[in-house]
């Protein structure tokens, strides 16, 4: 991880995450369970679009968890099918 996000220790508007259990935003690859509760607190989150971008725009092998309530496998497709689009286009 390059940084924490600015909007973690944000007064007026608190994350959505803070209070509940850090591990539901680090689940085990068969924790769904947790990997929705995380999701779903995120959905909920006014930070939830910054948190999300500042998530994808860090190496992907640096980052694990849900941020912004994106897993870092949904992360790591969205760069690929952008990487392929880019590659489309550059054939045009
Ligand atoms: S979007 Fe999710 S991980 Fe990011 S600050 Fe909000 S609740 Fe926490």
């Amino acid at each position: 991880m390059t940084g924490r996000p600015t909007f973690i220790n944000h007064a007026d508007e608190p994350p959505a995450c803070r209070g509940h259990n850090p591990e539901w935003w680090f689940p085990t690859r068969q924790d769904a369970a947790n990997t929705r509760k995380a999701k779903a607190i995120c959905h909920t989150c006014p930070h939830e679009n910054a948190c999300r971008e500042w998530a994808y725009a860090q190496p992907p092998t640096t980052l694990y968890g849900i941020w912004g309530g994106t897993t870092e496998g949904e992360r790591r497709r969205r760069k690929h099918r952008e990487r392929m689009a880019r590659r489309l286009a550059d054939r045009e």
